[in-house]
């Protein structure tokens, strides 16, 4: 073991104990032995990430290359302020970073797996903050209605930006995660947690319905997959958007959401994250199943996210950008329903 890979693994060795340590408590989930992703006392999923095979990757694998400055650059756009915050007569979605989006329309707002802070983790000091910022701050974001959660992995829940926010928005979140948002001082009324294919109103034009995603889920050593995980179809008025959160690719759940909820005018996918694909493939799409998914929702529009972000996996960090364009055109597709935008873009909706 050389010098470079050992690091990692003991760092990975004690990052194992602080979630031990870190322990978790009940989250209140009526598990319903009718429904297939239901388990015994957790959810079903493909497969889970373990820290033992996290470690055998790591040590079997060589690290990212080295991020060139230039390539950084080339991912951060400037905000239209004036735009994001006039009103929002067509639908427009600002992409913030990573995951998340500022979705407008029409007097709604809302932002999906919202983390506008440094870390994809609890521990600051054991992973890399972020290499490219959140196009908005906290403070200069726009008036924000509600928030859809995928799931509870930190890169996509982050709980800085949740204490930020806290009760002024709605929280959106997936089964088995509410009580993890009370326990951050949330009011009871101000999360609405759903299991697949339940819906809520938000107001009598806004409809959200949590879908299904194929992922998992885990904060501490306790608590994998007690929490569940998904997607988010959001209907405003006559504006119908989806939001796939974190997700691998089956041929069967992108297809029903398509059937079931779509078409969509605007579809936010994940492109990145994914290599190596033995070790990713059951929780992250490659860019071209991000446009496999384009195509089942039936999405108008696509907007790529999950990318350009955070340093989670070891393919280069502009591969995902050059392998969606390709795919789109091996395809013959046209390209601007499915391009890579900067961090701070607006697409607008005409
Ligand atoms: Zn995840």
């Amino acid at each position: 073991m050389t010098a470079k890979t050992c690091l990692p693994n003991v760092r990975l060795a004690l990052l194992a104990c602080l979630l031990l340590a870190a322990g978790c408590a009940g989250n209140g989930v009526q598990f319903d032995p009718d429904k297939p992703h239901h388990g015994d006392g957790r959810f079903n999923s493909p497969k889970q990430g373990s820290f033992f095979g996290h470690m055998m990757m790591r040590m079997r694998e060589d690290p990212p290359p080295p991020r060139d400055p230039a390539d950084i650059r080339s991912l951060i756009g400037e905000v239209d302020r004036e735009l994001i915050e006039s009103p929002a007569s067509l639908p427009r979605v600002t992409w913030i970073g990573h995951a998340t989006a500022l979705v407008q329309y029409d007097g709604i707002s809302y932002l999906t797996d919202p983390h506008l802070t440094d870390y994809p983790f609890y521990y600051e000091f054991w992973v890399e903050p972020r290499y490219t910022p959140p196009a908005l701050s906290f403070e200069d974001m726009p008036a924000v209605d509600f928030v859809v959660i995928s799931h509870n992995h930190y890169d996509s829940l982050d709980h800085r930006t949740v204490d930020k926010f806290g009760d002024s928005v709605t929280w959106y979140v997936p089964l088995g995660l509410r009580q993890w948002f009370l326990d951050r001082g949330i009011s009871p009324g101000r999360v609405i947690e759903l299991d697949w294919w339940d819906s809520h109103a938000f107001s009598d034009s806004v409809e959200i319905t949590f879908v299904p995603a194929q992922h998992w889920s885990r904060r501490t050593a306790w608590d994998t997959n007690k929490s569940l995980w998904g997607g988010w179809a959001v209907r405003i008025g006559d504006f119908n958007s989806y939001f796939a959160g974190d997700t691998g690719y089956n041929d069967a759940y992108f297809k029903d959401i398509g059937a079931r909820l779509g078409p969509f005018r605007l579809a936010m996918i994940p492109i990145g994250a994914y290599a190596p694909r033995y070790f990713m493939a059951t929780a992250h799409v490659d860019p071209a199943q991000a446009v496999d998914i384009h195509v089942e929702v039936r999405a108008e529009q696509s907007l790529p996210i999950h990318w350009g972000t955070f340093q989670l996996t070891i393919e280069p960090i502009m591969e995902p950008a050059r392998l969606l364009r390709e795919e789109m055109a091996r395809r013959g597709l046209a390209l601007e329903q499915f391009e890579p935008v900067r961090i701070g873009d607006t697409l607008v909706l005409d």
